[in-house]
């Protein structure tokens, strides 16, 4: 298991850190949030390009599209966990997830227009999958596309699509064989956001943001040659670039670890309290095992031993000790808790009332922990399954 790392990789922490230090676009990046407003986005595209130009991002991409042949795996973690550490955007959007789909299932084409666009910032992806009646089970997703000639013409809806009110394209998933069975007859396609018939109504959630969207599809004709991979087997289209969203486990430890020092700076005063220090103290070895857990899991990924529980495992404990985290933050500011950014007496600037509100989002996002825990048992331990 990695738990240190070499001296190679933490020269290129520290140069990684200096990067970040010296060029980040200087926006402030509210916990939690995923989707900037409208005039930020400018600016967190050529910050994705600098990323990219500096070989930071996408190093595992073939040689021909900007990547680096041979570099350490590693590296991509170290970026992920700088990223966060630092508290800076994170390039937005679907890029991670698209960009796999395209690498390992688009045509020459496709890799020659839209990865290097990806990497020039140009386009910000979004994923559209998951749907009014889909998203635990996305496999009976609804939203139809039925081939005219040489386009297909897709209608259905779409919801809680972050970022795709700045979104350029989208990852859609829509069923083209309604005969087929449920995970068969599904499509992946690249869609052109600009469309006539693509409607985006962004969502306004208890944070004050606008993270997510609906998309209303209507009637949207999208030529042929934008589907990823083969007609009907977008389900393995998907499933196989999700897996390569990976280096979340690093930044979720990260960001964790970070925080509790906010705990422990924010129950100091009342140290006399033993029934505090047990909860902090439960909280803060909650987070230093997440972080054991996501090097473990990391060193698994790197060296190709990936067990179908360990991003699950690592994605529930976190967002349930973050989540217990941000409880007893708001708790122990009293009624001062009701203060939030900018109001007189907020504390830490209203960082944990951000962070309370948007904690109950990480236990929903990317699977509900329910399911999670389900995928665990039955895949991981095997066990009986959920009865459907
Ligand atoms: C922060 C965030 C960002 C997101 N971004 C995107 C995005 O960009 N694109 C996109 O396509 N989607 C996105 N999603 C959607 C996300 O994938 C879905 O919310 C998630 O899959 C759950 O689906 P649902 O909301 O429809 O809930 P449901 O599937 O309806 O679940 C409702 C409740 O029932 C429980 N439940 C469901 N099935 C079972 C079961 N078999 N056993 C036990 N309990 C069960 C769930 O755990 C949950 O508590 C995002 C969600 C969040 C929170």
């Amino acid at each position: 298991m990695r738990i240190e790392t070499d001296a190679h990789l933490e020269q290129f922490r520290a140069e990684v850190r200096a990067f970040i230090a010296e060029h980040n676009p200087g926006i402030k990046h509210h916990t939690g949030v995923r989707a900037p407003g409208p005039d930020l986005v400018p600016e967190i595209r050529r910050w994705t390009a600098m990323l990219f130009e500096a070989g930071y991002l996408g190093a595992e991409w073939p040689e021909r599209f900007g990547g680096t042949p041979g570099v350490d795996p590693q590296r991509a973690f170290v970026v992920a966990e700088e990223i966060a550490r630092a508290r800076v955007w994170a390039p937005i959007g679907a890029y991670q997830l698209a960009s796999a789909a395209l690498i390992d299932f688009g045509t020459d084409a496709q890799e020659q227009y839209y990865l290097p666009r990806i990497r020039g910032g140009q386009d910000i992806w979004c994923q559209l999958f998951s749907e009014p009646g889909a998203g635990s089970d996305l496999a009976s997703l609804r939203t139809r596309a039925q081939l005219d000639g040489d386009h297909y013409v897709i209608d259905g809806q779409k919801v809680w699509t972050t970022n795709g009110q700045h979104a350029d394209v989208g990852y859609l998933l829509a069923r083209t064989n309604p005969d087929a069975p449920k995970h068969r007859g599904i499509t992946a396609f690249a869609l052109d956001m600009t469309l006539p018939g693509v409607q985006v109504r962004p969502l306004r959630e208890i944070t004050g943001t606008e993270d997510f969207n609906e998309v209303f599809l209507d009637g949207v004709r999208v030529p042929v040659d934008a589907v990823i991979g083969k007609v009907d087997d977008g389900w393995r289209v998907a499933n196989s670039s999700l897996a390569h969203e990976r280096t979340g486990v690093a930044s979720m430890a990260t960001e964790l670890l970070q925080n509790v020092d906010r705990l422990v700076t924010l129950a100091k005063d009342r140290s006399d309290d033993a029934g505090l220090r047990r909860d902090v103290g439960r909280i803060a070895t909650h987070a230093r095992v997440i972080d054991l857990m996501s090097k473990s899991v990391q060193s698994g990924m790197l060296a190709g031993r990936t067990d179908v529980a360990d991003a699950p495992s690592v994605k529930i404990f976190f967002s349930e000790t973050n989540l217990a985290m941000t409880e007893l933050g708001m708790a122990l500011q009293g009624s001062d808790a009701v203060a939030v950014e900018g109001d007189e007496g907020a504390v830490a600037d209203g960082w944990w009332q951000d962070a309370f509100l948007y904690a109950r989002a990480w236990t929903i996002a990317g699977g509900a922990n329910e399911v999670l825990k389900n995928v665990i048992a039955e895949r991981g331990l095997g066990l009986p399954r959920d009865p459907s």
